[in-house]
């Protein structure tokens, strides 16, 4: 029989730590210490000290896996969206498994050739690309062109006609669908910054049948993040399946139709979709229209696969309120400062006497940052005394890659872990490199 995950009392959120970490790939407790994967977060800890950012191969070949096999029936491919989770090695690791990728900006693209992935394999989404991003991205060989507007239509055709290339090319388009997700990661609505309407988009097409130095080869829409349920994925499809039959009726035969990323994922007891499910309500409509299939998944495939450690610096109980300040704040992950993001706050080491909701007590965990918004988490239930170590689940999508060095914080350093082996992939960032290129006025 399965725990329940979450307790709540009035005085707070108890989150099981077993309960949560059996929905988790790749995390478990063994001999009451948190592991990943053969490694244990303690040896972890000893090497790279806090805080710290550590992933699982395992768990992003898995999920990555799960799409690739979902989709089989059809001709497909999923283009990892970068922006969840940039370090070379995560790119790399999916590079090796054939993925393509989902770029947003020039650095991007670099990041993803620095990692052994094909240009021909990317897509590149994004409303403000310059005249230098498209320059760099025909030059490299890049797959497609994500459009979001007639001007940036206008430009790549200016650019590719420079270069004397042909630019392949999709119109994003936004179907006006309502995603049900948090207002910040909604992207398909009407009054969004992105993409072309709905309705503007065959007139859109036909201009760009008409640019000299346009190739078009598919389209494609994106209407958010975070999404659990099916529905708005297959409203959107069916919009977009209109125009791609509305296109053949004028002529214009596509290749591929991209329905970008946003599958959510399960941080504490959400329940998203799953891939298989995903798979099953799209693949009836998408085998009758004979194109390939891309997708553009970010979260889904690495936020499980990611845990932050970070360490008790200071237990602080005021009257009203408990505070645990710890060595991690929102400048390492912003996203419940950001988007009121609930995560789960789980103990290295469990007491070992048993888990119960008796010997808690009610913590904010909060960083050391000048913020009231600079919290991890709030009112939850847990045993702790200082030097303790807290590993925050759901971390490996939209974490180290939104962070910052607001206070001057050096950011984390990064682990990936496979079998019984880890490996630092990314240095802790040392104070001196934060203002080594700044420059002291000269007067
Ligand atoms: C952010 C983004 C994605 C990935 O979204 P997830 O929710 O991380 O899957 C895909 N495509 C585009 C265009 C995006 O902006």
């Amino acid at each position: 029989m399965s725990q329940s995950v979450t307790t709540q009392t009035e005085q707070g959120l108890y989150i099981n730590p077993e309960a949560l970490t059996a929905h988790l790939p790749e995390l478990h407790y063994q001999n009451n210490t948190l592991h990943m994967e053969q490694v244990s977060i303690t040896e972890v800890v000893k090497h790279y000290g806090t805080p710290c950012y550590v992933y699982s191969k395992q768990a992003i070949l898995d999920v990555y896996q799960a799409y690739t096999d979902s989709f089989a029936s059809l001709t497909h491919q999923i283009c990892y969206a970068v922006k969840a989770n940039s370090n070379l090695a995560v790119l790399g690791v999916l590079a090796q498994a054939g993925a393509g990728f989902d770029i947003v900006s020039r650095g991007e693209l670099m990041r993803v050739l620095a990692a052994g992935g094909e240009a021909t394999r990317v897509v590149f989404s994004g409303v403000g690309k310059t005249y230098s991003d498209i320059e760099y991205a025909l030059n490299q060989g890049i797959g497609c062109f994500n459009v979001e507007s007639i001007s940036e239509l206008t430009l790549i055709n200016e650019v590719a006609a420079q270069l004397d290339k042909s630019a392949p090319i999709s119109l994003r388009v936004n179907p006006d669908v309502d995603a049900k997700t948090h207002p910040y990661i909604s992207t398909g609505l009407k009054d969004n910054k992105f993409g072309i309407a709905h309705e503007d988009a065959l007139v859109v097409y036909q201009q760009a049948a008409k640019l000299s130095h346009i190739d078009i080869v598919g389209i494609d829409c994106h209407i958010g993040s975070q999404l659990t349920e099916v529905a708005p994925f297959v409203a959107a499809l069916d919009k977009v399946i209109e125009l791609v039959h509305s296109l053949r009726k004028a002529g214009i035969e596509l290749r591929h139709i991209d329905l970008g990323g946003g599958l959510g994922v399960r941080y504490i007891d959400e329940t998203p979709v799953s891939i298989d499910e995903f798979a099953n309500a799209l693949l009836p409509k998408l085998s009758e229209l004979g194109l390939t299939v891309f997708f553009e998944p970010g979260r889904s495939i690495v936020a499980n696969a990611g845990v932050l450690l970070t360490k008790v610096d200071v237990l602080k109980p005021t009257e009203h309120k408990n505070f645990a300040i710890v060595d991690a704040a929102m400048n390492d992950l912003i996203r419940p400062a950001l988007y009121q993001a609930e995560m789960a706050v789980i103990p290295n080491v469990l007491p070992s006497n048993g888990i119960n909701t008796e010997s808690t007590e009610p913590w904010d965990i909060v960083g050391a940052i000048c913020e009231t918004g600079d919290f991890l988490a709030k009112d939850r239930l847990l045993s702790l005394s200082t030097g303790d170590i807290l590993a925050i689940t759901g971390a490996g999508a939209y974490g180290f890659t939104m962070s910052s060095n607001y206070n001057s914080r050096p950011r984390a350093s990064e682990v990936m872990v496979a079998d019984d082996r880890h490996q630092l992939i990314r240095k802790r960032e040392t104070v001196e490199a934060l203002y080594a290129d700044e420059v002291l006025w000269q007067g």
